[in-house]
């Protein structure tokens, strides 16, 4: 019986859904922060719970082969990062073998999970960055929360963001020292800035930047935005977000743009899109490329399809479908997405696509009601997957493939598994890495009709 508070020393075996390692002692599962697979770790077991522990390391007696030294300095202490003191090629082996791992004890789903794809250079990856501003010693800081709290930890440079955002920082700080300009604290709840949030666009090189304050009156706001053009190459767009609510959400409703345009322009392939200070955009558009062309692949259209894209967003998916398709319906709850989406078809001049606001568990069985017919079904569901009324209803609507994008391989296995007892093989599943040196996986699935299924 292990013993809390006590130490002991593990092998860690795994990295959890979280980035923290995994191991054993005595077979029971201790969840070691820090840790990763190869590393000989002693640990002060901090907590014990029933079915786990978790552990934290005060010592290293032997480290795994795959551990490196992290470009960032503040890798152990920021949140934003997870795993980036494990090689590259490691996180990716070991990113590949969690989803074929859980497709198959939880879903029981045998098939092909090719190697993981990865980034050719995993660093500067990230479109959007979202910065919380505050006060240390007298100097304006720009940072991360730490690890599970609000503390800032200051950055001037953050490896996986766009390389632009130095310069921002550089500004912000400038300004608000400068003009002695007031930043939001959250206990007292006063001070003005609360938080920067920049957007660039990696194919056209466009940027804004957006500005949250609690309150409507930015002092010298002419001065900011000659300094922030001054500096920021491509700077197309300056925003600013009132937000006077107590509250960790970042935006408020009031949104005033004080330079520029109300939007900046990229393209994923030969897309293009509009984004907008609130609005959703993937946060890797490299890896969103890869993944979305091999949804692209795993659909297989001849041109003669009807499409559903279930959980679209603002369309990205359904665009990259709608070209090779006879007509894409796109599916999604939020209502702002929607607008984006139709917006998007609109600037590309796309026209076989149909867009419907709600929740899918609804919506979906209504078109079906209505006799709509899907030959191939995407789906691209949130972390909890999807609803089972979606898949009941598609089995209904028996299409001759089902692309599966997720980004939780558990709700994935349990998704494939009702799919596969219902007359679907999951012929092969592509792990992309959208996030690294983060735990995260987005995987994308090709379930075909079985040919001897329950359908046919
Ligand atoms: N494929 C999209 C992103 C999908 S992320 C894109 O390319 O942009 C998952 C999406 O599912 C989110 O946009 C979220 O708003 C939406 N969503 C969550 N629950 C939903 C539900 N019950 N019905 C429809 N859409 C939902």
């Amino acid at each position: 019986m292990l013993q809390k508070n006590s130490i002991y020393t593990v092998e860690i075996e795994d990295i959890g859904h979280t980035g923290e390692g995994v191991g054993r002692i005595e077979g029971f599962t201790v969840f070691v922060e820090g840790g990763i697979p190869g590393d000989i770790v002693k640990i002060k077991l901090k907590t014990l719970k029933k079915n786990y522990g978790m552990g934290r390391i005060i010592q290293m007696l032997q480290p795994s082969k795959d551990r490196i030294e992290p470009p960032c300095s503040l890798a152990s202490t920021c949140g934003g990062c997870q795993i980036m003191h494990m090689d590259y090629k490691k996180q990716l082996a070991i990113k590949g073998n969690r989803v074929k791992e859980i497709l198959e004890r939880i879903g029981k789903v045998e098939t092909v999970v090719h190697p993981t794809i990865g980034m050719e250079n995993p660093y500067e990856y990230r479109n959007k960055s979202q910065f919380p501003v505050g006060m240390m010693k007298g100097k304006a800081i720009l940072g991360f929360y730490k690890k599970g709290s609000h503390d800032i930890v200051a950055t001037d440079y953050c490896h996986i963001q766009a390389p632009i955002n130095k310069e921002v920082i550089e500004v912000m700080k400038e300004y608000i020292e400068a003009y002695k300009i007031t930043v939001y604290d959250e206990k007292s709840k006063k001070g003005l800035i609360r938080h920067v949030v920049t957007k660039v666009g990696f194919e056209t090189g466009e940027v804004m930047v957006v500005i949250i304050t609690n309150g409507k009156d930015l002092p010298l706001k002419d001065r900011l935005v000659e300094m922030l053009q001054k500096k920021v190459k491509g700077l197309k767009s300056i925003v600013q977000n009132i937000n006077n609510k107590d509250t960790n959400v970042i935006f408020g409703r009031e949104t005033i743009t004080i330079y520029g345009e109300d939007k900046i322009v990229d393209y994923i392939g030969d897309l293009k899109f509009h984004i907008s200070a609130q609005s959703f955009f993937q946060v890797n558009p490299t890896q969103t490329k890869v993944l979305y062309e091999k949804a692209l692949a795993y659909a297989d259209l001849t041109g003669e399809e009807n499409v559903f894209d279930i959980y679209c967003g603002i369309g990205t998916i359904s665009l990259f479908l709608a070209k090779k398709a006879k007509k894409v319906v796109g599916v999604e709850v939020v209502d702002a997405a929607i607008k984006d989406a139709k917006e998007n078809a609109r600037i590309n001049d796309i026209n076989n696509t149909e867009f419907y606001v709600g929740e899918a568990e609804v919506v979906i069985p209504e078109l079906y009601e209505k006799g709509l017919k899907a030959d191939i079904v995407v789906v691209d569901p949130p972390r909890k997957g999807c609803e089972e009324k979606v898949l009941e209803t598609i089995v209904k609507m028996n299409p001759r493939r089902v692309v599966y994008v997720s980004c939780n391989p558990a709700s994935l296995a349990r998704d494939l598994a009702y799919l596969e007892e219902k007359g679907y093989k999951t012929v092969e599943v592509q792990p992309v890495d959208m996030f690294p040196h983060t735990a995260h996986v987005e995987s994308v699935c090709k379930l075909s009709r079985n040919s001897n299924g329950l359908k046919e």
